[in-house]
């Protein structure tokens, strides 16, 4: 595995590559990689010819008193995990190379960015957007891989994708979770035993909406009250958000129903301890009308 460091380092390779004609994979990451990563980069090596992985703790897209500074950092684990899943290239960003002095360049997508995260985190997703924008442009891939973990971020990447005619698949890769259904990330590190203990919780909540939702109700304040209560029980949870949306655009659903073509989304964020999780589930149109058609109320043949 080649290892850059600079981004006109990444820009020749990118070059090359191109001129061989062959298709590039690009999963971007922050580091302290974990199996949701690597399985971004599997499903990238499957896809692709070559496969180029990025670390960069993007300082643009951390507020003020945030985790920037204690971010965790693996980097020799790192080394290993990305070569051992598959990639011919990684490149290690640095905020001087990546914002140069003098730098004032923005992308911002507007409306998914603005519930959920971009309510709670502002600026946020202003980060985001701008180092993908900045990231597509130097590894210029066909494919980039995103975790539906990070749900409202792969919609608004999508987007930006599209607006900007940037002429690349955004492929969205199901979220991958410990066996007691919580979500890997990076911050997971941050839990002690008794966080570590309530942080599976939340999946659980998400879960029994998506089966409430699955039996066929479709009244967005019963599903989201489902949600706020279970959570809101919970001494060792503190909800910073937990909505029920349209997956499709993010908005909440008029008349205060869910359509029967459209899919939810019921995306969570929540202290535990000291870490700040996020974590969502999204319930399709399809299967919310099985449930429907098989009657309602019944709860047999769950998955
Ligand atoms: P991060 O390093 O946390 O910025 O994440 C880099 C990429 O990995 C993003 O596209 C995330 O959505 C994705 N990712 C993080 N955690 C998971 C997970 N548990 N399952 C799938 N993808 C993930």
């Amino acid at each position: 595995m080649i290892v850059v460091r600079t981004a006109r380092e990444m820009a020749l390779w990118s070059e090359r590559y191109r001129a061989a004609g062959l298709s590039v994979g690009f999963v971007p990451t922050m580091g302290a990689l974990h199996e949701g990563h690597v399985s971004l980069l599997l499903r990238a090596r499957d896809e692709c010819e070559r496969v180029v992985a990025s670390i960069f703790v993007n300082p643009t897209q951390f507020g003020p008193g945030e985790d920037l500074a204690a971010y965790p950092s693996t980097p020799d684990e790192d080394l290993r995990a990305a070569s051992e899943a598959g990639a011919d290239l990684l490149f290690l960003g640095s905020p001087p190379d990546m914002y140069p002095e003098g730098y004032q360049t923005w992308v911002t997508v507007e409306g998914l960015t603005r519930p959920l995260c971009g309510a709670v985190r502002p600026g946020h997703f202003r980060g985001v957007t701008t180092v993908v924008a900045q990231l597509l442009h130097l590894v210029r891939p066909h494919r980039a891989y995103f975790g539906l973990k990070d749900y409202q971020q792969a919609l608004a990447i999508e987007r930006m994708a599209r607006d900007l005619h940037l002429d690349v698949e955004i492929v969205k890769c199901p979220t991958v979770r410990e066996a007691d259904g919580l979500a890997m990330s990076s911050r997971n590190v941050y839990l002690g035993a008794r966080a570590r203990a309530a942080a599976p919780r939340i999946y659980r909540a998400l879960v029994d909406l998506r089966d409430l939702a699955r039996r066929g109700d479709d009244r967005v304040e019963a599903l989201r009250l489902r949600l706020v209560e279970s959570l809101a029980a919970d001494d060792d949870l503190q909800v910073e958000y937990a909505e029920v949306l349209d997956a499709d655009t993010l908005e909440e659903f008029p008349d205060g129903t869910v359509p029967p073509g459209a899919s939810i989304l019921a995306a969570v964020a929540a202290r535990v301890g000291t870490a700040r999780l996020i974590d969502n589930i999204v319930v399709p149109a399809s299967s919310r009308h099985r449930g429907r058609s098989e009657g309602g109320g019944c709860r047999r043949g769950r998955s």
